[in-house]
């Protein structure tokens, strides 16, 4: 049966949301104006940050005058440094150990490389250990750490305990990974994948979340998306959405993909993709601009930088591999603009902080979507900031989502 009304406990997290909500987007405000922009009245709200103030989530700032009769009003905000939370946030090769206060400045932060073939376990002994000695050394109080954020690479179940494929950054499938990281902690753990993760930050700082439908592109180790509809992250029937990198691309014939499959987007267009196109490609009569900057050094050193600045000079070869990875992955893109009709794009890697490969990319998303489609396609403000932050921010931000009950 539908739920018909709201008891009292629900009703108090819906306020107590509310207000941690307010002062996120707003900052420091006074209790009549927080008022005045949740709906309730002064007494309630009096009231119910008598509370918050006693619990030591919020405090209280400096006085301001209010404009009427020369009152001082007293400005109220959140207590950053009343709540904490871990992180991990898993990608291909590693890992990422950090915290996070209540307003998501990063504590501390540390890349731990991933061990290659160990077991799930092993792995996630190590990291959370590591973990707590970083939380400890920082002198993180344990009474204020209010959950363990997991930003995972891959399929993760609906209820996000499970990492049900990782795409080869843990060994084993079907991993209860929530459950695990509990029990090595004794701290609770609110998880999700890593891009949706990102994108939960990138909405958490832009504060941009009146904009109702966004899709959020992350082109790092491969390609990853999320998608937002009525300003809420979906995740689709199997909690899948959005894997657009391993949308099949060629039929037969196509490179093997970290997903199991062959020929997914992924193998064309992902950062790691161009690089293996251009290293395949590379030779003095082919790529003589990638061949001249390579001078003295291995072709395992080539980066994505010296393809894409070779691309850049006008050499044929790298600007057609490269050429190829913009079209495809604007191909998608232009799938997801028709279907799905977001009112932004918003581009999350390392690849769009190259100009030229920017530059290309946005041009060729303009072809071929008539004007009545004015979705705007833009880097992240937060671009190359968000992992340090992401997997902590899930449980801040459903610390708030739940009023800090
Ligand atoms: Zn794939």
């Amino acid at each position: 049966m539908a739920k018909q009304g709201d008891n009292m406990t629900d009703v108090k997290r819906t306020n107590r949301s509310a207000v941690l909500r307010v002062l996120h987007e707003n900052g420091a405000i006074s209790r009549k104006k927080l008022a005045a922009s949740i709906g309730l009245t002064p007494a309630a709200i009096t009231k119910i940050t008598g509370e918050m103030i006693e619990e030591g989530l919020l405090r209280e700032g400096e006085a301001v005058f209010s404009g009427g009769a020369g009152r001082r009003e007293i400005l109220l905000k959140t207590d950053p440094f009343s709540r904490f939370a871990l992180g991990i946030f898993l990608n291909k090769e590693l890992a990422v150990l950090s915290a996070v206060n209540l307003e998501g400045t990063v504590i501390f932060s540390e890349n731990a490389v991933l061990p290659s073939n160990a077991p799930a376990n092993e792995t996630m002994s190590a990291l959370c250990k590591r973990l707590l000695e970083l939380s400890d050394r920082s002198g993180i109080p344990r009474d204020k750490i209010i959950g363990t954020g997991l930003a995972l690479r891959g399929q993760v179940s609906e209820n996000g305990r499970i990492l049900k494929n990782s795409f080869g950054a843990l060994k084993e499938y079907d991993y209860p990974i929530a459950d695990e990281a509990e029990k090595l902690t004794g701290i609770k753990v609110v998880s999700d994948n890593n891009v949706r993760s990102l994108f939960s930050a990138h909405l958490f700082f832009s504060k941009d979340k009146e904009i109702s439908s966004q899709f959020f592109l992350r082109c790092e180790y491969g390609i990853g998306a999320a998608l937002s509809v009525d300003s809420r992250i979906w995740h689709g029937g199997s909690a899948q959405c959005s894997e657009i990198g391993h949308i099949p691309i060629i039929r037969k014939g196509g490179k093997p993909c970290s997903c199991g499959k062959s020929g997914c987007l992924e193998t064309i267009a992902s950062p790691s993709a161009i690089l293996d196109d251009a290293k395949a490609a590379f030779s003095e009569d082919n790529t003589p601009l990638l061949y001249k900057r390579m001078a003295g050094r291995e072709i395992d050193d080539m980066s994505l930088q010296d393809v894409l600045d070779s691309a850049a000079g006008g050499e044929r070869a790298t600007a057609s591999i490269v050429g190829r990875s913009i079209t495809a992955l604007a191909q998608a893109l232009k799938s997801v603009i028709y279907i799905i009709d977001p009112e932004k794009i918003v581009l999350y890697g390392h690849l769009f902080e190259n100009a030229y490969f920017l530059d290309h990319f946005i041009a060729e998303m303009r072809e071929g979507v008539d004007s009545g489609h004015d979705v705007s396609v833009e880097k992240s403000r937060c671009n190359l900031k968000l992992e340090d932050a992401a997997a902590g921010l899930l449980v801040i931000q459903k610390f708030i989502d739940e009023g800090g009950l």
